[in-house]
Parts: structure tokens; C-alpha cells; sequence
């Protein structure tokens, strides 16, 4: 029923915006939602619903709708993509490290902090990659020492927020 009553007006809010189709209507952490009530917990993302009209699949539990685009509000079908919540993270480290002006300028070890996306594709990296020299590798990818690396994988170090 819920889902049935948003798509008759689902695109009546939405507009182009360069070369998005941005949700105009409730939007929850710049992301649009559709809810059935005011105040419901639990709204359905409006990326979801655009899915569905466009698949008539509903998203696999566990699994996100991503945008190719990096814009939180887009709804357009050719902007999304279905992807666990690892490459969530990854997609999200991706982001930030374009988006980053200069990789990391730490004054110290002490002082080095990761973003829970980068731990997270550390810890991925750590578990694609046992083999010897694994650490000067990974740490070679990700801007920091193998000291750095051996801490995350052993849970010495945490997100910096
Ligand atoms: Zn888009």
C-alpha cells in the first residue's frame, strides 16, 4: 500500500539539477525518504523506490543502493547501483581520498588517524593479502607504515570519530 501510493507521485518530486534527478520531497542526512506518516521510524529511501519502479525489484536485504554520481539526493535510476556494505565503505574511502587535497601529514605515529571507511578497506586488504611483505604493501596503498597497518589489524588503533 505504501509503496503503491508513493509511485504515482514520486516524480512530481523530483527535479534535474545538472545532469541529476534530485528528491525535493522529505529528505533524512541529505538522502530522500518517502514515509507513510509523519515521524514514522521507518521511512523507505527514495533511491529504493526509483529502483522498483525501474526493476520491480526490491533491494536485497543487506545490500545498499549506491550512487555512481556521489549525490545523496539523486533518485535517478542510471545513477544507482547495488552493492554490499563493504563496498559501501570502500566507495566511500574512494570519495575521500579524491576528495582530499593532500593524503595524510601526520606529525607523528601518535597522531595518525584513520576514518572508519579507511579501516575498513585496510582491514579488507589485510584479508585479501597474507603473504609475506602483506604489510609494506598495503601500507605503501594506503599513504601510511607497516607499523600503522600491523596496529589496525591487531585493534590498537580506532576510527578517529
Ligand atoms: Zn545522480
Amino acid at each position: 500500500m505504501i509503496i503503491t501510493k508513493s509511485l504515482e507521485s514520486f516524480y512530481e518530486k523530483t527535479e534535474i539539477v545538472e545532469e541529476c534527478l534530485e528528491w525535493t520531497g522529505t529528505r533524512r542526512n541529505n538522502y530522500g525518504i518517502v514515509t507513510s506518516r509523519p515521524n514514522s521510524k521507518s521511512p523507505i529511501q527514495a533511491t529504493h523506490i526509483a529502483w522498483f519502479l525501474q526493476t520491480g525489484e526490491v533491494v536485497p536485504d543487506g545490500k545498499f543502493l549506491l550512487h555512481s554520481c556521489d549525490n545523496p539526493p539523486c533518485v535517478l535510476f542510471d545513477h544507482l547501483f547495488v552493492g554490499t556494505h563493504e563496498e559501501n565503505m570502500l566507495d566511500m574511502y574512494d570519495k575521500g581520498r579524491r576528495q582530499r587535497a593532500k593524503p595524510y601529514t601526520p606529525k607523528s605515529d601518535a597522531g595518525w588517524r584513520f576514518s572508519l571507511a579507511e579501516i575498513y578497506a585496510i582491514r579488507e586488504a589485510l584479508e585479501k593479502d597474507k603473504s609475506w611483505g602483506c604489510l609494506t604493501r598495503i601500507a605503501r596503498r594506503f599513504d601510511t607504515s607497516p607499523t600503522q597497518i600491523a596496529s589496525i589489524r591487531d585493534g590498537k588503533l580506532h576510527a578517529s570519530r
